[in-house]
């Protein structure tokens, strides 16, 4: 266990499943106590044998913005203060342009920007009370490039890459780091929505990814417990693919 993680607090959305299940493991085996959160209580037990006593399932569903300042305020009066949020909870809609309906456009972004909004506007509050923090969001490669069939989705993303810099801007001076992470195409139960059934897109995006594999979510893992670690203490604002190189590929 590595000891500087110690005594650190994060609260990772969507920590049951794929992305953020990776992240709070590579947390937790860093000694990080990582609350996961999502709608799915078995998920969720599920992600808690696997991983621990270090590890703290929330059953809570991030659409209901108006009880997120009661959930943050929960979870500081039980962990005493989150050191390090990871915005990773999101949703994906693979649809023609044309056939996006104005509500599932807004479900889309309900989920993906209003949330990550709301709930790190609350979170923030404690981190700026406790001068430090660090805060990770997850984009796609969606906003890199032009992706067909996923234009709520994309907008979504794009929102969160652009929100990186503003919360960076605006937070770094009072000791809170903000980053994201563009994950390229990674294995988990959103790609295989995706690519599964669509043998030319899975060609396409394997083609264009230098490393020639999907990712592993373990891979995005990585990278965030670099950007919450002590090592990236001079690391805000950025954008870091971590995509096989897809976002560079012929
Ligand atoms: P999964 O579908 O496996 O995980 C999504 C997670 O988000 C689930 O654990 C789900 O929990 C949670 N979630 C969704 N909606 C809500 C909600 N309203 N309230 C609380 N939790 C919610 O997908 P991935 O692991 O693949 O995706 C994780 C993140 O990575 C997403 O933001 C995605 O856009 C991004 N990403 C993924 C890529 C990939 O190739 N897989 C590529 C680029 C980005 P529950 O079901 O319990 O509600």
């Amino acid at each position: 266990m590595n000891t500087a993680h110690q005594a650190r607090t994060a609260l990772v959305t969507g920590g049951g499943s794929g992305i953020g299940l990776a992240i709070a493991e590579k947390f937790v085996h860093s000694g990080i106590r990582t609350l996961i959160l999502g709608r799915d209580q078995e998920k969720l037990n599920a992600a808690r044998n696997r991983l621990g006593e270090l590890c703290h399932p929330y059953c809570f569903d991030l659409n209901d913005l108006a009880s997120i300042p009661a959930l943050v305020r929960r979870l500081t009066d039980e962990f005493g203060r989150i050191d390090i949020l990871v915005n990773n909870a999101g949703i994906n809609m693979k649809k023609d342009l044309i056939d996006t309906t104005d509500g599932e456009f807004s479900r889309i972004l309900h989920t993906n920007v209003m949330a990550v909004f709301a709930l790190s506007r609350e979170v923030t509050k404690g981190m700026v009370a406790e001068g430090r923090g660090c805060i990770i969001n997850i984009s796609s490669m969606a906003s890199q490039y032009g992706i067909p069939k996923v234009i709520a989705y994309t907008a979504s993303k794009s929102a969160i890459e652009g929100m990186t810099r503003a919360m960076a801007v605006e937070l770094s001076p009072l000791g809170i780091r903000v980053n994201c992470i563009a994950p390229g195409f990674i294995a988990t139960d959103m790609s295989e929505k995706a690519l599964n059934g669509d043998a030319e897109r899975k060609q396409k995006v394997l083609s264009r990814t230098p490393l020639g594999r999907l990712g592993d979510p373990g891979d995005i893992g990585e990278a965030a417990l670099f950007l919450a670690s002590e090592g990236a203490r001079y690391i805000t604002g950025t954008i870091i693919p971590v995509d096989g190189g897809n976002a560079i590929g012929f």
